[in-house]
């Protein structure tokens, strides 16, 4: 396995992605990925893809999966690395959580009806290639094809983050049964990007003890998402912890993600990298 340029975090059009699997695999190759993991949300099923992709494009593989959950109220997403995608106790968690995407849709869209925007469900789902994994993204691509804004960030920010219309309050998995079903497939679970959480006071340190605690190992420090001061502050907290470290883009597609495949930062070279557990 060759970790130079390792990049395991970023999603197909099997969940929210924009391109194909092994479209997905062949970009990273051409962009100077060495090892790349697909990370599609709740769903296992571009892997098989992409592995016989990555084999042809003459890059390493490794099969992965973002898992949606809730902690104390806060939506956050766990990675799994390394995982085997014959699991059983993996694929029926995973089949809780799409369970509960459709009905969540369907909220979104009453809600977004309350605020003068209609047919939302219908438009979403036609971004959707698999009913079950329909997303936020979905809606927002939906809605800046009705003109509701330019672009999809704009549409997250006025209508899908908390507070905002089509922002609905959703039970996903807990804390707990994620990193299971990530132990049990055996694989590695990663807190993904999680500058992006807003934990109250005390709140980051608590989650990270519990992960810790229940048997999470890694932490995204180098993301998409992460500026500089970021990847400081959780490279402090991946050594408290005495975590590991990840690096991955989280690229969705060539014009919705901050960073492209295979163009980030190297981590701060003290970490310890969390492929050496996949190696
Ligand atoms: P969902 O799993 O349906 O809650 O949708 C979450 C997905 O929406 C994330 O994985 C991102 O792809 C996308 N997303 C979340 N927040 C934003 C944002 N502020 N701007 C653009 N895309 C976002
Ligand atoms: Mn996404
Ligand atoms: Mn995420
Ligand atoms: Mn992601």
């Amino acid at each position: 396995m060759n970790p130079a340029n390792f990049d395991f975090h970023c999603h197909s059009s099997v969940s929210d992605g924009l391109l194909p699997p092994a479209e997905l695999v062949r970009r990273a190759a051409s962009n100077g990925v060495t090892w790349l993991a697909l990370t599609d949300h709740d769903d296992l099923s571009g892997l098989g893809e992409a592995a016989a992709a990555a084999q042809e494009a003459g890059i390493d593989f490794s099969g992965g999966v973002e898992i949606s959950i809730e902690w104390q109220g806060i939506p956050i997403h766990v990675v799994g690395l390394g995982i085997k995608g014959d699991c059983p106790q993996l694929q029926a968690g995973l089949q809780t959580i799409r369970n509960g995407r459709v009905e969540r849709a369907r909220r979104m869209e009453a809600s977004l009806a309350a605020a003068g925007i209609e047919g939302c469900f219908d438009g979403a789902m036609r971004y959707a290639e698999n009913p079950s994994l329909i997303s936020r993204a979905h809606f927002a691509r939906y809605m800046v094809e009705i003109g509701i804004a330019q672009d999809t960030c704009t549409i997250f920010h006025h209508y899908l983050t908390p507070g905002k219309p089509g922002y609905v309050d959703h039970r996903w998995a807990t804390l707990e049964e994620s990193v299971g079903w990530i132990l049990a497939a055996g694989g590695v679970a990663v807190v993904a990007h999680p500058g992006r959480y807003r934990f109250a006071n005390g709140g980051q340190r608590a989650f990270l003890s519990e992960f810790k605690e229940l048997g999470g190992q890694g932490i995204e420090v180098v993301c998409g998402c992460h500026g500089n001061d970021n990847v400081q502050h959780f490279a402090r907290l991946v050594r408290h912890f005495g975590l590991y470290a990840s690096r991955g883009s989280d690229f969705h597609g060539p014009e919705e993600s901050y960073i492209d495949l295979g163009k980030l930062a190297a981590l701060p070279e003290d970490l310890k990298p969390v492929w050496r557990l996949m190696a």
